[in-house]
C-alpha cells in the first residue's frame, strides 16, 4: 500500500515536471515555434536533464533517419556549446540532445577568437539560440600545455589565449605546474570565466541579447571520471 502511494506520488511528481519542459524530440526536430518559447533557464534545465541522463546510461533512443528528414527543412536549436577539441567530451552525447538540437563549436581549450565569436552571434542572433555555454574539463591538455609553456607550431599562437587564466592564478600557494591537478582545474575554471568575457567584451551583439535576457551565457566544467557537467556561477 505504502509502495503504491510512494509510486503514485513519483509518477505525479516526474508528470509535473513534463509538463514544465519539453521532453526530448525522439523522431522530429525543435519547430521555430517550440523554440521561441524556450527561456534561457529553461534550456540549462533542458541540459542538464540531459547529462543525467547520459550519466545514469538512460540515453534517448533516437529515429535518426527521421530526424534527419525532418532538419533537412530548417534548424532552430536551444543552445551553443562552446567545447574543447578534446575526444573524451563528446558534445551531443553528453548533453543527450539529438540531430537539430544544439550548435556546437570546438576549439582546443574552448578560447574564443573572431570565428567563434561570428558562429555564436551566428547561433544566438540569426538562428535563436537561447542559451550559450562555455565548457571547459578536468585534466584539459592544453590548458596544461599553457601552464607548461609550450611552444610548438602554431599551437604556441593557440595557448596564448590560454595565458591569461594561468596569469590570473599567479598568487595560487601550491605548485603551478600540470602535474598539479588542482590547479590544472582553477587554471581551467579561471579559462572558461574569462573566455565569457572575453565574449561579452567583443560581442555588443550577445552582450544586448544577453542584457534583455533573451539569451543566456554560463560557463560549465566536465567531470572526465564521472561524465557528470556542473554549471558554473
Ligand atoms: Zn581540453
Amino acid at each position: 500500500m505504502k509502495k503504491t502511494t510512494m509510486g503514485l506520488a513519483l509518477l505525479m511528481l516526474s508528470s509535473l515536471s513534463y509538463a514544465e519542459t519539453p521532453q526530448p524530440r525522439t523522431d522530429r526536430v525543435l519547430t521555430v515555434e517550440e523554440q521561441a518559447l524556450l527561456t534561457p533557464n529553461q534550456v540549462v534545465e533542458l541540459l542538464g536533464g540531459g547529462n543525467d541522463r547520459f550519466v545514469n546510461s538512460s540515453r534517448t533512443v533516437r529515429d535518426h533517419s527521421s530526424l534527419v528528414r525532418d532538419a533537412a527543412s530548417g534548424q532552430y536549436p536551444k543552445a551553443m556549446i562552446l567545447s574543447c577539441v578534446d575526444a573524451r567530451v563528446p558534445v551531443e552525447d553528453v548533453f543527450d540532445q539529438g540531430i537539430g538540437d544544439i550548435f556546437v563549436a570546438r576549439v582546443a581549450a574552448n578560447i574564443e577568437n573572431t570565428d567563434i565569436l561570428g558562429s555564436i552571434e551566428f547561433a544566438t542572433k540569426v538562428s535563436g539560440a537561447k542559451l550559450v555555454v562555455v565548457m571547459g574539463h578536468e585534466s584539459c591538455g592544453a590548458v596544461r600545455a599553457a601552464i607548461d609553456n609550450v611552444q610548438l607550431g602554431n599551437i604556441t599562437a593557440l595557448l596564448e589565449n590560454v595565458k591569461p587564466a594561468v596569469d590570473a592564478l599567479a598568487d595560487y600557494p601550491g605548485e603551478k605546474t600540470s602535474a598539479n591537478p588542482e590547479f590544472v582545474q582553477l587554471v581551467a575554471e579561471k579559462n572558461v570565466e574569462l573566455t565569457i568575457q572575453n565574449i561579452l567584451e567583443k560581442s555588443p551583439i550577445v552582450a544586448e541579447m544577453v542584457a534583455a535576457g533573451d539569451v543566456n551565457i554560463v560557463g560549465a566544467m566536465y567531470d572526465l571520471h564521472s561524465g557528470e557537467v556542473t554549471f558554473l556561477d
